[in-house]
């Protein structure tokens, strides 16, 4: 049998060798010049720095870290919390750095109040008007326990406020409570910092045939197979899976021909689709600690810009910080030219370690939302979407269209081994 796959980011490389070494004829066809997709991984600054997805996400159970470790990456553990009580610098919206144990206690109080609310030890669940996280803080649930309301603790804003928001990719407003099936794999955060996602990704896919610059525009089906109308002539096939990202799905740009199932549409349209940016930044020299992974800092913009730091010079020793904006952070951004951008950035910086924070001398910026071939950066679970939506998305139409990507993923959804995962049930639904 002869299938093409759209894509050659983790969900298609994942199809596409399972399909392969089951004996199949096998084509991806990618639209952009590069293989990754959302990950990519850039080493323009010296160290290998992934601009989309950077983190093994639990590597407990993860099917990416047998891979990874056969293809000679090496990742770092990441203390987004603080558990060690040095990892995490933060600093408040002057620069005036903050106490680490109040702030990690403030960070703690989030975690602890949310878990005690969404699991099954306190009988607290809001009611149906309770939709997004704006109408959940809103009952003021989070802080009934404390004496002192946890809001006013910088840890705890930060943490519901600014990291609820570039986790998530999306608004609060947008940010469904209570109705998402995320599931977490244990063993923390890890920053795959040696070779990057671009060297799991070509250890996949050794050996298949790939056709780089080469966009489908639109996908006609019938009982006998598949057509691909692309940008360099058209591609015929037995079937096809397409891991084109929900932002791809929803802007319309790809055509299906007939259209799509009706159910399939309405559950594209329902789940949300982030955005999330990054900027990495090389200095001439380390002006800074370069004990913690972390710099938070509780911005007093509205939206807050310039909050979440990542320490590269910790994970790999080089000169270079990342900085992060999601949800309306990233939005914000993405407005402001690449000038304005850095020198916020370096004003910020300036307020944390003083005058004499020097610009940087290179840098690399995403603009996930404003391309074709993602519009956007991972699926979450938006007000409105219903149970079962991402099942409907994944189920083949025909027999001879297959869909696989993160946002086809019932449990990994916006990570990189949800796509993996995707990919490889997309080809076994082929394989029967
Ligand atoms: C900024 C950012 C940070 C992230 N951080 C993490 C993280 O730390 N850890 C984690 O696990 N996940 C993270 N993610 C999410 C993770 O990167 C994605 O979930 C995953 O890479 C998606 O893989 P995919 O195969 O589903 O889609 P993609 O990687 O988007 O692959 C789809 C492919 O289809 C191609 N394509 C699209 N349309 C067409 C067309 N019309 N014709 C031909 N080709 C087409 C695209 O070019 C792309 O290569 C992050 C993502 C972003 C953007």
């Amino acid at each position: 049998m002869k299938v093409i796959v759209i894509g050659a980011g983790f969900s298609g490389a994942a199809a596409a060798r399972t399909l392969a070494d089951a004996g199949h004829e096998v084509v991806i066809l990618e639209g952009r010049d590069r293989i990754g997709g959302r990950t990519h991984t850039d080493s323009s600054l010296g160290p290998d720095i992934d601009l989309g997805g950077s983190w093994i996400h639990g590597p407990h159970g993860n099917p990416l870290v047998p891979i990874a470790k056969a293809a000679g990456a090496t990742w770092k553990w990441t203390d987004f919390k603080n558990v060690f009580g040095n990892s995490v610098m933060a600093f408040d919206a002057d620069g005036t750095e903050l106490d680490a144990a109040e702030y990690t206690q403030g960070i703690n109080n989030y975690d602890g109040a949310m878990a005690m609310l969404t699991g099954s030890i306190v009988d607290a669940k809001p009611d149906d008007s309770v939709q997004s996280m704006t109408d959940l803080y809103g009952t003021g649930l989070l802080e009934q326990s404390a004496d002192e309301p946890y809001s006013t603790q910088k840890g705890f804003q930060y943490t519901s406020n600014i990291r609820f928001q570039y986790e998530n990719a999306a608004s609060l407003e947008d940010s469904a409570y209570g109705v998402g099936s995320y599931i977490k794999l244990p063993g923390g955060d890890n920053l795959v910092c040696g070779g990057g996602f671009r060297k799991v990704l070509t250890h996949i896919l050794q050996g298949l045939d790939i056709q780089l610059g080469t966009a489908v525009r639109e996908i006609k089906y019938d009982s006998s197979g598949v057509t691909l109308l692309t940008d360099k002539g058209d591609f015929s096939a037995d079937a096809c899976v397409v891991t084109a990202p929900l932002g791809v799905l929803q802007s319309g740009n790809l055509k299906f021909s007939p259209q799509l199932p009706q159910s399939k549409q309405n559950a594209i349209g329902r789940i949300g689709m982030g955005n999330y940016e990054k900027i990495a930044l090389k200095f001439p020299e380390i002006f800074w600690p370069k004990e913690p992974h972390r710099l938070n800092y509780l911005s007093d913009h509205e939206p807050p810009l310039y909050n979440a730091w990542l320490n590269f010079a910790h994970f790999t020793g080089d000169p270079v910080l990342v900085c992060y904006h999601g949800g309306p952070m990233a939005e914000y951004t993405n407005q402001m030219d690449d000038e304005d951008l850095i020198a916020g950035c370096v004003e910020t910086l300036k307020k944390m370690f003083g005058p004499d924070v020097p610009d940087p001398i290179s840098y690399v910026r995403t603009r996930w939302s404003a391309d074709e071939f993602s519009q956007g950066s991972y699926s979450y679970t938006k007000v409105g979407q219903q149970a079962g939506d991402r099942e409907e998305m994944a189920k083949p139409v025909g027999n001879k269209l297959f869909f696989a990507g993160e946002a086809t993923h019932p449990n990994f959804y916006g990570t990189v081994h949800g796509a993996y995962e995707s990919g490889i049930r997309a080809a076994r639904e082929i394989l029967g």
